[in-house]
């Protein structure tokens, strides 16, 4: 016999940072609206910077209910020591998986006992947890299913990849378009940290032991490559966009404040006239980038809402815009330091999207019918920026013209001005936004009632069912 739906307790628990809170938490909303028993959980140190920007706190979301634990990672303050993510990943496997495992003991001794975890896979310990206690584990792959693919093949040595003096060579794997040098995660190839690609690599050490690997993602949109993987990997279930199956956006996982006002400012604007830019919650761009950009973003005579956000203490310094673009921009456009980035791409009032590419923000902006310019700056954004504009023809890729000065590569303000003109009123600016409208459509199908995401879920559920029993 089946468990009753509202008997079943799903506990998630995701790597604290921006990128991976927001699809868990997402999920969890979803499961919560399936009449389940979800609790959400991240370190204790993210856990209050999310309560203090949001105000979040359980609540019923349709017959479910969504609930909160974090877990300590044994370390107060959340900036200096991570700089160091080798000793910041030794000490969420130690610490964090301790206090983890009590987490998990007291939820029974509460009368709510676990059904099932749901880890993603920068945290693999969980899943050695969820064995160790008899509770069965899937994951969550927060990053595109092309994506895995590349690395599931690095990582197994089933094709060559270039080397950093190999640039001209391509790297082509079955159902992807073929990747030049800049389209691959260069945590594979010029390898510019060293631990990142540990972690990296280490998302597929305990994949095997989960009896489900759930992805951010849609049939429509990768169909091909999820057959391809579960032939050659693990069975994957396209369960997203998660960023659209849920309509419940009283609950947010922010761990920053957003301002509010930009919406506003945004209602004054006109109809399909305003850039957004955004570089998620982790890149920080070089004083000439800023400088470069900024500049470009007053050339275009298009008004702007631009995030520019203070980076971790251990991923860069407070960024410094131009003396005086501020006062320029004055009437032209606002620069805020967070933003609730889903009502900002839902604005009527927005035309394209500046982005860096992170999985989310390409599923965000892909999803809601948004014109995209690219502009990855490392990792998988590279991969998603040759997904979004060459496999699903929504946008332009911004070129990085490499300076004699100190050798860095940048977008010049001639190129982002170049840009916003052509994916807002150059030739291919129908084509582009017909593009994006169609995938926006296309995601909406996915998690309707019988839409291909939809029906996943449900037999997730029915799976966890089956097992409680
Ligand atoms: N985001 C947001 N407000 C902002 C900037 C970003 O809410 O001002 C959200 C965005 O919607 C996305 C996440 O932060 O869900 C960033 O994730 P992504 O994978 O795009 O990039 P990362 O931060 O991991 O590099």
């Amino acid at each position: 016999m089946e468990s009753k739906k509202s008997s079943l307790h799903v506990l998630l628990v995701s790597f604290p940072a921006q990128g991976h809170i927001n699809p868990l938490l997402r999920l969890a909303k979803c499961l919560a609206s399936k009449g389940l028993l979800v609790t959400f959980s991240t370190t204790e140190t993210i856990g209050n910077m999310m309560k203090e920007a949001t105000n979040t706190k359980s609540s019923n979301i349709g017959q479910g209910e969504l609930r909160f634990e974090f877990f300590s990672e044994g370390w107060e303050v959340d900036e200096p020591q991570r700089a160091n993510l080798d000793a910041w990943m030794n000490q969420l496997r130690t610490v964090g998986r301790e206090s983890f495992t009590e987490l998990i003991n007291r939820q029974s001794e509460m009368g709510r006992p676990v059904s099932c975890i749901i880890n993603n896979p920068f945290v693999p310990w969980a899943t050695d947890v969820a064995a160790e206690l008899g509770i069965p584990c899937a994951v969550l792959w927060v990053q595109s299913c092309a994506v895995y693919s590349i690395y599931y093949h690095f990582q197994h040595q089933l094709a060559t990849f270039p080397k950093p003096d190999q640039r001209d060579m391509t790297l082509d794997l079955p159902s992807l378009p073929s990747l030049e040098f800049d389209d691959i995660p260069d945590f594979l190839t010029l390898n510019p940290y060293d631990s990142l690609r540990k972690v990296i690599l280490s998302q597929f050490k305990n994949l095997d032991k989960a009896f489900c690997v759930l992805v951010d993602s849609f049939e429509e949109l990768e169909r091909e490559t999820i057959e391809v993987m579960s032939r050659i990997s693990a069975p994957i279930k396209p369960v997203g966009p998660l960023f659209r199956s849920t309509k419940d956006a009283s609950v947010r996982g922010d761990i920053w404040k957003a301002a509010d006002d930009c919406i506003q400012w945004l209602g004054s604007q006109s109809p399909n006239s305003v850039v957004y830019i955004s570089f998620g919650s982790v890149v920080s761009l070089s004083k000439e980038q800023l400088e470069e950009l900024s500049a470009g973003l007053l050339k275009s005579g298009a008004p702007f809402l631009w995030v520019v956000k203070t980076p971790p203490a251990d991923m860069g310094s407070k960024p410094e815009l131009p003396d005086g673009f501020k006062k320029e921009a004055e009437g032209k456009g606002m620069v805020v330091e967070w933003c609730s980035q889903e009502q900002v791409l839902a604005h009527s009032a927005v035309s394209c999207f500046l982005t860096h590419c992170g999985w989310n923000s390409s599923m965000e902006c892909l999803t809601s019918g948004v014109p995209v310019i690219a502009f990855p700056q490392w990792g998988d954004q590279n991969t998603n920026a040759k997904l979004l504009i060459d496999a699903y023809g929504v946008g332009i890729r911004m070129k990085k013209t490499p300076r004699e000065k100190d050798g860095a590569a940048v977008g010049t303000r001639d190129e982002v001005e170049r840009c916003i003109f052509k994916v807002t009123k150059g030739s291919e600016a129908e084509t582009i936004k017909k593009n994006a409208l169609k995938w926006k459509e296309a995601a909406e199908a996915a998690v309707a009632d019988g839409g291909s995401s939809y029906r996943n879920i449900e037999l997730f559920v029915d799976d966890i069912q089956r097992m409680a029993s």
